[in-house]
C-alpha cells in the first residue's frame, strides 16, 4: 500500500509545528523500529486542549499522523483526548501502510504521555 494523498498532503505541509510557549502537558516518546522520535506540546486550560503542537523526527508516517493528531486534539475535553486512538489517526489519514502503523501508535502514546505530564504538574500545582 502507498501513502494515502492525506498522508502525503500533511507530510509536505505538516500543521501545528514547534515549541508551544506556555504549554502544560509535553510528551516525548520514541519508536525504535523506524528511529521515529516526537514531542506533543498541549496546552490545557480548564480541562479543555486549546492548542496543540508538535515536533516531530522521523518518517512520513510518523510525521503526518502528529500533524492529524494536534488538529483532532484541539478542543478536546482530557476524557476525549485520553481516547484518541492511533486507529482514529490512521482512519483520518485514510488508512496507513501496514508497516507504518506503529508510527501512529507512537502519536497516541505521545498524546497519553503529555496528559499523564499534566497531572503531574497538576499535582505539584504547577500546571
Ligand atoms: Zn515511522
Amino acid at each position: 500500500m502507498e501513502y494515502t494523498n492525506a498522508v502525503l498532503d500533511h507530510f509536505r505541509n505538516p500543521r501545528n509545528v514547534g515549541e508551544l510557549e506556555g504549554a502544560n502537558a509535553i510528551g516525548k516518546v520514541g519508536s525504535p523500529s523506524c528511529g521515529d522520535k516526537m514531542e506533543m506540546y498541549l496546552k490545557i486550560e480548564d480541562g479543555i486542549i486549546k492548542d496543540a503542537k508538535f515536533m516531530t523526527f522521523g518518517c512520513a508516517a510518523a510525521i503526518s499522523s502528529s500533524s492529524v493528531a494536534t488538529e483532532l486534539l484541539k478542543g478536546l475535553t482530557i476524557e476525549e483526548a485520553l481516547q484518541l486512538t492511533n486507529q482514529r489517526v490512521v482512519e483520518e489519514l485514510g488508512g496507513l501502510p501496514e508497516a507504518k502503523i506503529h508510527c501512529s501508535v507512537m502519536v497516541e502514546e505521545a498524546v497519553k504521555a503529555a496528559l499523564e505530564d499534566y497531572e503531574e504538574r497538576k499535582k505539584q500545582g504547577k500546571a
